[in-house]
């Protein structure tokens, strides 16, 4: 499996990912976060490579949903971001 990119092009917007520390997150607990206004996602960097890329598919679907307006609530993003990251393992589309 990769390692995440440092930048991903979502709706022709580059959004920087950050790997960042517990501390770096706005509210506590948090292992990811997108902030659409400033282009940035936070992956909590400890965390094990494929939870990285399962957290960075959930974000992005975070951002598919705001820039396409459908205001997502929460477990959509989870069931889709969920969804969209087993079809690219399931057909090993997340190897180098
Ligand atoms: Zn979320």
């Amino acid at each position: 499996m990769k390692h995440l990119p440092e930048k991903i092009l979502i709706a022709g917007m580059d959004y920087k990912i950050i790997q960042c520390k517990r501390s770096d997150f706005d509210e506590d607990g948090r292992i990811a976060e997108i902030d659409c206004m400033n282009l940035e996602i936070k992956i909590l960097k400890t965390l094990a490579l494929p939870v990285k890329w399962g957290s960075l598919l959930h974000e992005v679907t975070h951002a598919v949903s705001v820039n396409a307006d459908i205001k997502l609530t929460e477990s959509q993003v989870v069931a889709l971001g969920n969804g969209l990251y087993q079809v690219l393992i399931d057909n090993d589309l997340m190897k180098i």
